[in-house]
């Protein structure tokens, strides 16, 4: 008898983030023919790593593609810990900037914590600072969820991925995506695990995952052996092999038992600048007080 080959459904990220946008620029272009100043972003880099410097530019790029006034100030790498604040001090009073983003990691002699708090939370678009945390926690609305976390929200929605009482297993507690994609998966009721790397054994828990998502940086550290049967699988993961961009998820294994499951590229990655874009509009709106 002939083998059914089952295929997967590919969460397109790259996909969605086309018609996301769109939706984005014709809200941009209504209210500059309404006669309002273009929503802008500030964009800070320090130092010159090669990949902080591509993933501004994609940034850069996705804004001025919708009309968000993008402005970026790049600063060398010996720049003091004064010198930076200085300068977000004044993005925070200038009254043209709406969202300010600060690339991260920063320069070891610079320490993150205290330039993510001298952010003005209302122009937080990147959703770091104590207060926006604070609020997803709280599940007040006006406050900034960190990109990639709303941009996995946006994917799964979009398919239909149920996620009330899903057993969801997030592989990876960073600052930037595991910490706070748990509280937000939380926030949509969601049940959480969350390992890390000092997890006995992330298998236990990976493979009675309904939705697992791995977000630590460790190529294929997900093997088919380790997801459920129909589960949806969602890789955060970004690491260059060999001039290669591969994520945490072994595709090719993991695709055999998936329902739905994210490429990289072009799966998270996409979604990341997409809820930036949005939360940048966000900024504007409650900084012009457009409703
Ligand atoms: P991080 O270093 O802050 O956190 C990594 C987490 O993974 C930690 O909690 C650590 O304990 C855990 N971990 C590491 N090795 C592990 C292992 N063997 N088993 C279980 N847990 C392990 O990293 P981050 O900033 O959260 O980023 C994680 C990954 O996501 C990176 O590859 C990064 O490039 C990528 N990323 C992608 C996007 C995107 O848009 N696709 C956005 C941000 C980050």
């Amino acid at each position: 008898m002939e083998k059914v080959l089952k295929k997967p459904i590919i969460l397109d990220g790259k996909a969605l983030s086309l018609q996301l946008r769109q939706k984005i620029e014709q809200e941009v272009r209504g209210y500059v023919s309404m006669g309002h100043r273009a929503p802008s972003l500030a964009v800070v880099l320090v130092g010159d790593d090669p990949a902080s410097q591509v993933y501004v530019e994609n940034k850069q790029k996705a804004c001025q593609k919708v009309g968000i006034r993008s402005l970026l100030y790049h600063l060398p790498k010996n720049t003091r810990l004064e010198e930076l604040l200085e300068l977000i001090a004044q993005l925070n009073a200038d009254q043209e900037v709406d969202g300010i983003l600060v690339q991260l990691p920063l320069p070891p002699h610079i320490p993150q914590q205290e330039v993510i708090l001298s952010i003005d939370p209302k122009k937080d678009v990147d959703g770091f600072h104590p207060e926006n945390m604070g609020k997803l926690v709280a599940r007040i609305e006006d406050g900034f969820i960190p990109c990639t976390p709303l941009g996995i929200d946006l994917l799964l929605s979009h398919h239909g991925i149920e996620l009330k009482g899903a057993d969801v297993v997030v592989v990876g507690a960073g600052f930037i995506v595991g910490r706070p994609l748990s509280l937000l998966l939380l926030w949509r009721d969601a049940t959480v695990s969350v390992c890390h790397i000092h997890t006995k054994d992330i298998s236990e828990y990976t493979r009675r995952a309904d939705i697992l998502i791995s977000a630590t940086g460790v190529p294929h550290l997900i093997k088919g052996h380790m997801v459920k049967e129909g589960a949806v699988v969602v890789d955060v993961g970004i690491s260059r092999v060999r001039d290669r961009i591969v994520g945490d998820v072994d595709f090719e294994e993991v695709k055999e038992k998936a329902y739905a499951i994210t490429p990289v590229p072009g799966g998270v990655g996409p979604m990341t600048v997409t809820a930036l874009l949005m939360n940048t509009l966000k900024a504007y709106r409650l900084n012009s007080s457009i409703k």
